[in-house]
């Protein structure tokens, strides 16, 4: 990737904001396992745990992780259960499942190393240009510029750029600079200095200026306010939907099926359940789909508990109804979970929740509820 053409003053001046960032990095970056390393393996590792997760969570899931799987040709011949398990806890499991199939194409077609071209980074599966960007400047010294939040936040305070990520004008507008501003001779070091700074100096609330290693050329600063770079990203209202969900048990035991509704949660465990913008409106849809896959009758109409989750925009209500499996039901369509061993499962936050509830309303057959918050109160009637 080439960088724009620059004036002699703003080289100067590049120049001296990377020389100050790279010895601010050097002298305070926090000691982070992956750092210690340029295996590309555990970078790539390191930079697909760490997104949408915070570092604290992600250092004893990566170490766990690469105790477990030591090697791409380890991770690549494990089967997906166990990569899972390992995962467990962290979210988002389709990155472990995209990890996982990307591991495979490496031993397949790449010789078993992460290849060290862009175009060929990305053609596996999960690695988009972030990824491709991280993994291939920090491990093999190629100078691409990263773009996440924490380092599009340090660009629009230092030049007081006006704008959001979600702006195509603004993205470029930050990348560009990131490209003009990397370091030719430390490309990989100069990314991590910059997100360090983003999270650790130029927080996104109010940023310690005071200790900021860049302040000297930091447009925001200067003019008084940095905290109001970037822009916020306008939010997306909330939608409410009903979700009517099967609970199928035997015992302590319970059926769940993968993927939600409408494609959400596709790499996890859910109860089998169908979305509608009314609770009577997601019933029948669950009913359909339920009689579509031969897969179980509900016994009643009215639910037994109602269970309040939110997915990004979406406020869920999920509306609990006991069912049973039909016969002929295929197997492979399901699978059973014991109730007390859910911690570990490929589970979605949305089934812990529902299963919890059951396991509480287990010993109180004629107690309904409904779950608001933490707080749990008696489920008034759905009409019909
Ligand atoms: Fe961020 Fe303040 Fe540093 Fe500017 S001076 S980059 S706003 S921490």
């Amino acid at each position: 990737m080439k960088a724009p053409a620059e004036s002699s003053a703003n080289k100067l001046q590049n120049g001296a904001i990377r020389r100050a960032l790279l010895n601010w990095h050097r002298a305070h970056a926090r000691d982070l396992p992956w750092r210690r390393t340029r295996d590309p393996y555990a970078v790539w590792v390191s930079e697909v745990m760490l997104q949408q997760t915070q570092v604290t969570t992600v250092v004893p899931y990566y170490e766990r992780f690469l105790r477990a799987f030591p090697t791409i040709e380890r991770l690549a011949r494990s089967p997906f259960e166990k990569v899972a398990k390992q995962w467990s806890g962290l979210g988002y499991y389709r990155r472990a499942r995209y990890l996982h199939s990307a591991a495979r194409k490496v031993m397949k077609d790449f010789g078993g190393q992460f290849p060290p071209e862009y175009s060929l980074a990305r053609q596996l599966p999960g690695v988009g240009h972030y990824t491709a960007c991280a993994v291939l400047s920090i491990a093999y010294n190629q100078p691409l510029a990263v773009m996440d939040g924490n380092a599009a936040r340090v660009m629009a305070r230092l030049a007081a750029l006006r704008g959001h990520l979600q702006q195509s004008r603004f993205r470029h507008a930050v990348e560009e600079m990131a490209q003009r501003l990397l370091s030719p001779r430390e490309p990989g070091l100069f990314n991590q200095a910059i997100m360090e700074l983003g999270q650790t100096v130029c927080l996104k609330g109010v940023p310690h200026c005071p200790i900021c290693p860049v302040r000297a050329w930091c447009h925001a600063w200067s003019q008084g306010q940095p905290e109001s770079y970037p822009q916020p990203r306008p939010r997306r209202p909330t939608e409410a939907r009903h979700l009517a969900t099967a609970v199928i048990r035997k015992g302590k035991r319970i059926v769940l099926t993968q993927g939600l509704d409408e494609g959400l949660l596709d790499d996890l465990w859910n109860f089998p359940a169908a979305f509608g913008s009314s609770p009577q409106e997601a019933f029948e849809n669950l009913q359909n789909k339920l009689m579509k896959e031969t897969l179980a009758a509900i016994h009643r109409r009215s639910p037994i508990a109602t269970v309040q989750h939110r997915i990004t925009y979406r406020l869920i209500y999920a509306e609990i109804y006991p069912a049973t499996l039909r016969n002929g039901t295929r197997a492979d369509a399901l699978r059973w979970f014991a109730l007390n061993e859910l911690d570990d499962a490929p589970i979605s936050q949305l089934t812990r929740k529902i299963a919890k509830v059951i396991q509480r309303t287990t010993n109180a057959p004629s107690q309904t509820w409904s779950r608001s918050g933490s707080a749990m109160r008696p489920l008034e009637p759905t009409p019909r």
